[in-house]
């Protein structure tokens, strides 16, 4: 599933392809559904004469800007984008597909269809209520501590709510709690304030060095890949068997806030 880290990925892929500039001319949608704002009628009649501004990304949200309001891209669990020149042919799961007046395409390619398109004047039209994000520098420790402090559930579930920080996900929450020694089912209020401005330092750096290793390990055509669980370059291997990359021990797992959470019960208390 997209996270944070190839979202950002993809922003930087979209930037690096010169999208921003470009006029959208048409846009084709073969899986209604995927289209949240405004309706399927309107927004292939909207679409094609807005020229993309600039692209920015809030949580797991690609925000493209245009000359007159958002495009506003969600990638749901499998979802994925490509620029693809004139003579490419077309992704096999390419539902939506923006046309652009150079010639190339933007394919929103997504197996499953459960990735999200709004075309809406304002940003937070699109968007449920998100809090800080993990890696806006000016988003402060202390602020941060003030969020989670007061939670009474298990920090993990706290993590995973968009609402008190934004794009976490559930790999690089687990991360973060085994680098910074914090168990998941740990109740957030009872956790000392230092511990807590420690682990959105580990917070950081778990995204930070995911969004690094997708942005220099690109697929053959320049796209983000998606980190799978399995990943050797994870700091946890998420599936049975797997030991603490810290100490060697068996990590355990335990269902917390609906996902699955892996952690050493040793590193962690
Ligand atoms: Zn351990």
């Amino acid at each position: 599933m997209p996270e944070l880290p190839e979202v950002e990925n993809l922003r930087r892929y979209l930037i690096a392809e010169h999208v921003p500039g470009q006029v959208i001319s048409s846009v084709d949608v073969a899986w209604a559904r995927t289209i949240k704002l405004p309706s399927i009628e309107d927004f292939v009649l909207d679409m094609p004469g807005r020229r993309v501004v600039d692209i920015n990304r809030r949580a797991k949200y690609l925000d493209v800007a245009l000359d007159k309001g958002h495009l506003v891209l969600h990638m749901g669990m499998t979802g994925s984008l490509r620029v693809s020149s004139p003579g490419d042919e077309r992704m096999r799961f390419a539902h939506t597909v923006f046309h652009l007046a150079d010639g190339r395409r933007i394919e929103l390619n997504d197996p499953r269809k459960w990735a999200s398109v709004w075309l809406v004047d304002k940003l937070e039209d699109a968007l449920p209520e998100i809090g800080p994000e993990p890696l806006d520098t000016s988003f402060t420790a202390d602020e941060f501590v003030r969020r989670v402090s007061k939670r009474r559930s298990p920090i993990k579930a706290v993590l995973l709510d968009q609402a008190v920080i934004a794009g976490v996900g559930n790999i690089y929450a687990d991360e973060a709690l085994l680098r910074a020694g914090i168990a998941p089912s740990r109740r957030a209020h009872r956790i000392a304030e230092h511990r807590l401005a420690a682990l959105l330092e580990e917070i950081r750096i778990s995204l930070a060095r995911a969004i690094n290793y997708i942005g220099e390990n690109p697929l053959d055509d320049g796209r983000p890949f998606v980190v799978d669980a399995f990943d050797e370059r994870m700091q946890i291997l998420r599936k049975p068997g797997s030991d603490c990359p810290q100490c060697g021990r068996a990590l355990r797992t335990k269902v917390i806030g609906g996902r699955t959470a892996y952690y050493c019960g040793e590193c962690q208390s």
